[in-house]
């Protein structure tokens, strides 16, 4: 019987054919090459149906080596995690420019999906690709260098074919000095771009129905690192940043009509915190309480007036949200799939905890965001389909070129592709 996969939120399932595990690139390729259909799975954490598949699922733990270090680019196996990542590059005096707010995605998941930091000045992590080999529908493996092949390679969703293996653009490796504190949201709001400007990274978490933000600001500096001991990270790691909240959040759906005096509630216990460590440490924050997420790439000087927005509406249809809304920035890029194509980008990020209704929620912001020309995260929930996203991507019609020749039969296609590609 086939066995059922089911992503990190444990709300997307499906019973591929059969599940595959290649340890190099010669028998992925042969997997790919006597497949009907295949998809290549990461760490499963796409909010979305996109790693599901009734096909062949090919998953790539096996296939995460660091294979060559030159200056400062690595070239990778296309299974590792960013976690495994980190600390091998750290070794080698390098780390990656940015990275997001946690890392156990693979680095293929993380750039298919334009996975991002924060940081105005910083673009999304598949903008730090260099080149990607990949398996083609065919079985033949191709190396994406230069050219639309290499724009489109950088955010695929996985419909181009089988990523192998991905070369990024790494910096000497540093350190991040970090402060998290509770700040008035109206401050922050109306000094957003200087502080987004001030400090290497920047975002802020509010929960709905509060005007208290916690701002997490960060300065790259070369500095000595110092890791908190093992004790104090599970405190503030474990206890404080996901007990508590998972405490709340389950009282919350309990009892959902307490929900606004619970975000006020929580906020009160929010207090400063600093972190002084390295780079890949500090981006990598812990999240143990399961929830589900949409997000939406917005022109980033329209972010505080549409996160005004979304507040007003949790509070004027009285939606039970116990989960902190998320801010960040990133500078644009030039991947033809990027959500931050072409633009100065601000991401605004909406959560519900897990069993809890979500869809009229998402549904309401998604209209929000549509007015801003909002681009969907890719890996997180929403409504869009191509027709809707086709004019908010300039280069849509030369990604779907590319795709054309390398995957001409759909051999990697699901059915979240054919809902979001055509
Ligand atoms: C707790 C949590 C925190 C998150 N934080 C952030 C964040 O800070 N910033 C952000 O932008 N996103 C964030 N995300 C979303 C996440 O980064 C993306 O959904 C990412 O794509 C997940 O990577 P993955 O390895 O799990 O890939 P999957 O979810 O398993 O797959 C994603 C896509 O990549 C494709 N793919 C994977 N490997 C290959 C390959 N070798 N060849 C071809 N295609 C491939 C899959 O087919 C699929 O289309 C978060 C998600 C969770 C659950």
């Amino acid at each position: 019987m086939a066995r059922t996969w089911t992503n990190w939120a444990r709300d997307q399932r499906c019973a591929p054919e059969r599940i595959e595990r290649p340890a190099g690139e010669a028998e992925l390729a042969r997997i790919v090459a006597g497949a009907g259909r295949v998809k290549v799975v990461g760490s499963g954490h796409s909010f979305t149906d996109i790693a599901c598949t009734d096909g062949v699922m090919v998953e790539l733990s096996r296939m995460n080596r660091v294979l060559a270090v030159e200056g400062n680019e690595a070239t990778v196996e296309a299974g590792i995690t960013l976690h495994e990542l980190g600390p091998q590059l750290a070794e080698r005096g390098l780390a990656m420019e940015n990275q997001g707010d946690v890392d156990p995605q693979t680095v293929a998941g993380a750039i298919s999906t334009a996975t991002h930091g924060t940081g105005g000045s910083f673009r999304n992590l598949s903008a730090q690709m260099t080149r990607l080999r990949l398996v083609t529908a065919a079985g033949e493996a191709i190396e994406l260098r230069e050219g639309d092949e290499l724009l489109a390679g950088r955010v695929s969703l996985g419909a181009l074919g089988a990523v192998s293996a991905v070369t990024l653009r790494c910096v000497p490796a540093f350190t991040i000095h970090r402060v998290d504190e509770p700040r008035p949201l109206d401050d922050v709001l109306a000094r957003f771009d200087e502080l987004v400007d001030a400090n290497d990274h920047f975002e802020l978490f509010v929960f709905p129905y509060t005007r208290t933000a916690l701002t997490l600001t960060s300065q790259r500096t070369g500095r000595e690192p110092r890791p908190p001991g093992a004790l104090r990270a599970f405190v503030r790691d474990v206890l404080l940043e996901n007990a508590v909240l998972e405490l709340a959040c389950r009282a919350g759906r309990r009892f959902p009509s307490a929900i606004p005096a619970m975000n006020r509630g929580v906020t009160a216990l929010m207090s400063r915190a600093e972190h002084l460590d390295a780079s890949h440490r500090v981006y990598a924050n812990r999240r143990s309480v399961r929830f589900t997420e949409m997000e939406y790439a917005i022109p980033r000087e329209r972010v505080a007036e549409a996160l005004e927005r979304v507040m007003a509406l949790i509070e004027r249809r009285r939606l039970a949200v116990g989960f902190p809304i998320e801010v960040r920035v990133v500078a644009p890029d030039d991947g033809l799939l990027s959500t931050a194509h072409g633009r100065p980008t601000g991401y605004i990020a909406v959560h519900q905890y897990r069993g809890m209704e979500f869809e009229s929620y998402f549904r309401a912001v998604e209209a929000i965001m549509d007015e801003y020309g909002g681009r969907p995260h890719w890996g997180k929930r929403h409504y869009q389909s191509a027709a809707t996203l086709r004019p908010r991507y300039p280069g849509w019609d030369r990604f779907q070129a590319v795709r054309d020749r390398l995957d001409p039969g759909r051999k990697f296609e699901n059915d979240y592709l054919r809902r979001v590609l055509g």
